[in-house]
C-alpha cells in the first residue's frame, strides 16, 4: 500500500482521524486566510500553466518551429512550488504593495500546487487514455465557492495531552469538540504517525482530518463473538443488510436508516417556512431584494438540519460495517456498480435512486473493504453479473425476469416453488458463493494455506473505481 511516495510497512494501515474544530475569531479569520491563499496559489500557478499552453498553441498558429517553441512550463509539484515562490512577491500583495503572503503558512501554497500537480497529471493520463476510469478534465480554476481547504505536511502538527485541543503550524492551538484520546493515546504508545493535516470548511463547520499510519494487528478485538463463519449479505433497498448463511438461516437484518426521512420531512417543514419569509428573490419584480432576518434564520435551521443528518447517517455506517466486518469470517457481496446505478433510469428509479443515495452504499462498500482487513475477516464479491437475486435458493434455477417491485421470490420450477424474502434469496446464494469461492481458494493453496488463502482472495478483490486505500472520517 502507498500513500503517493509513502510506503506504509506491513502491519501499519493508513487511518484519518476526523475532528470538528472550534476557533475562536481570530482563528476563524486565519484559517480563512490559509484556505484563500491556497486557493490564490492554484489559481495563479493553473493561469500560468494555460497562458504557457496558449502562448505555445499561437507561436504554433504562425508555424513556428517545436524546437523553437518558448519552452513548456513544467507541470511538477516541485518547479509550480518553486515558481509560485518566485511570484508571490509581486502577486501576493495588497494595493499598497505591502505583501499578505507571509501572513500563511507556506505549507499551504505548496499544498495547493502539488494538487495541481495532480489535477494536471490525471488530466494529462487521462487524455493519453492511460488512466482508468471516466475521463479526466483539465483542472478548473477555484471559485470562492469552491470548497475551503488546506493542508499541512511539516511544521508543529500536535495532538495536545488535554484530548480537546491540536496545534497546526501558523495557526496555533485550537479547540476541538470531540476528545481526540483514540489518536492521542496511539500517538504517545508510538503506533500511530501524522502524515498529513487537511482542513476544511464544511457545511460552515472547521474541520481537521489528521491523515495517519496506524499499527494494527490484524483480528477480530477479544470482546467480540464470531456470529457465524460464511455469511453472504444483500444490500437492499428496503433493509439495508441482510445477512444470511449458506444453510439458509437469516442471522442479521438491518434496515435501511430512516433518518433521513425523517429529516426530510422537517425539512420540508423548514422550506415551507422559509418560502412564507421575505427571500433575496423578489419573483414579481424580477429583481435580488435583501433577504429579511427571519429568512435567514430559517436557512440557518435548514443547514443545521442537513448536518445533522449527515452526522447521523456516518455514525449508523460506521456501527454496522464494524459488525459486520467483526462478526463473520467469510462474507459474500455483490458488486455493487452504484454509479451505474445512479446514473440510469429516468423517473421510474427515482426512488431506488433517492433510496442508494441515502443508504450511501459507496460508502459502506468501501468502509466493509477496509475494515474486513481491519479484523481479519474476508470480502467475497460476487461477480458483476452473478444473478443473485434471479436465482433460486432451492432448486438453483434462474428466473428470466425479476422486477424490483417483486418483494417476494416465486420460484417458476413447479417441483420447487420456494416462496421466500428476495432479498434473504439474494443473500442466501451469495452466502454459498463465497463459501464455494472459499473452500476453492483453500484447495488451490499448498501446505500453509490457512494463513495464505485470505490473503489471496482480499487481493483478488481489489477496489476498482476509488484508488484511495485510506480509510476517511474513521476514529477507531
Ligand atoms: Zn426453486
Amino acid at each position: 500500500m502507498t500513500a503517493g511516495k509513502f510506503e506504509v510497512a506491513d502491519g501499519w494501515v493508513l487511518q484519518a482521524y476526523q475532528y470538528a474544530l472550534d476557533p475562536t475569531p481570530a482563528q476563524r479569520a486565519a484559517l480563512e486566510s490559509h484556505a484563500g491563499g491556497a486557493r490564490f496559489a492554484y489559481n495563479t500557478m493553473l493561469r500560468a500553466v494555460k497562458a504557457n499552453l496558449s502562448q505555445r498553441d499561437a507561436e504554433r498558429s504562425y508555424g513556428i518551429d517545436t524546437a523553437d517553441l518558448t519552452p513548456r512550463l513544467s507541470w511538477s509539484f516541485q518547479s509550480l512550488r518553486n515558481d509560485f515562490n518566485r511570484r508571490k512577491h509581486q502577486v501576493a500583495v495588497r494595493e499598497d504593495g505591502t505583501p499578505w503572503w507571509p501572513e500563511n503558512s507556506k505549507e499551504a501554497y505548496a499544498n495547493a500546487c502539488k494538487n495541481l500537480a495532480a489535477a494536471l497529471k490525471n488530466w494529462d493520463e487521462s487524455d493519453k487514455g492511460k488512466r482508468k476510469g471516466p475521463r479526466v478534465g483539465f483542472p478548473s480554476f477555484k471559485s470562492k465557492r469552491s470548497t475551503r481547504k488546506f493542508a499541512f505536511t511539516t511544521g508543529t502538527i500536535e495532538v495536545e495531552a488535554d484530548r480537546h485541543h491540536v496545534t497546526l503550524p501558523r495557526l496555533g492551538t485550537l479547540r476541538v469538540h470531540e476528545s481526540t484520546r483514540k489518536l492521542a493515546r496511539r500517538l504517545e504508545q508510538g503506533t500511530a504517525r501524522v502524515l498529513k493535516a487537511t482542513v476544511r470548511l464544511e457545511r460552515g463547520c472547521w474541520l481537521v482530518s489528521f491523515t495517519c499510519v496506524v499499527e494494527r494487528a490484524a483480528r477480530r478485538p477479544a470482546h467480540v463473538k464470531r456470529v457465524a463463519p460464511v455469511v453472504g449479505i444483500d444490500v437492499g433497498v428496503k433493509d439495508l443488510v441482510i445477512a444470511a448463511t449458506p444453510e439458509g438461516d437469516e442471522v442479521m437484518r438491518v434496515c435501511a436508516p430512516k433518518e433521513f426521512k425523517q429529516a426530510s420531512r422537517k425539512l420540508r417543514a423548514l422550506q415551507r417556512k422559509a418560502a412564507r419569509r421575505q427571500g433575496p428573490w423578489d419573483a414579481p419584480a424580477k429583481t435580488r431584494r435583501e433577504p429579511s432576518a427571519g429568512w435567514l434564520r430559517t436557512q440557518r435551521a435548514i443547514a443545521k438540519q442537513h448536518v445533522r443528518v449527515a452526522n447521523l447517517r456516518r455514525d449508523r455506517l460506521h456501527k454496522l460495517t464494524t459488525v459486520l466486518a467483526q462478526s463473520f469470517d467469510v462474507i459474500g457481496t455483490e458488486t455493487l456498480a452504484v454509479k451505474n446505478m445512479m446514473a440510469s433510469g429516468g423517473t421510474r428509479k427515482k426512488g431506488l435512486n433517492r433510496a442508494i443515495a441515502d443508504a450511501g452504499l459507496g460508502e459502506f462498500s468501501r468502509q466493509l473493504d477496509y475494515k474486513t482487513i481491519w479484523y481479519k475477516s474476508v470480502r467475497v464479491r460476487a461477480d458483476r453479473w452473478y444473478p443473485s437475486s434471479k436465482t433460486c435458493s432451492g432448486c438453483g434455477s434462474v428466473k428470466a425476469k425479476l422486477t424490483l417491485a417483486e418483494r417476494l421470490y416465486v420460484c417458476d420450477n413447479n417441483d420447487c416453488g420456494l416462496r421466500i424474502d428476495r432479498d434473504l434469496n439474494a443473500a442466501i446464494n451469495l452466502a454459498r458463493l463465497a463459501r464455494a469461492e472459499q473452500s476453492a481458494c483453500f484447495d488451490s493453496g499448498g501446505a500453509d494455506r490457512k494463513t495464505t488463502a485470505p490473503a489471496a482472495l482480499v487481493a483478488a478483490k481489489p477496489e476498482s473505481s476509488n484508488g484511495s486505500a485510506s480509510p476517511q472520517g474513521e476514529a477507531a
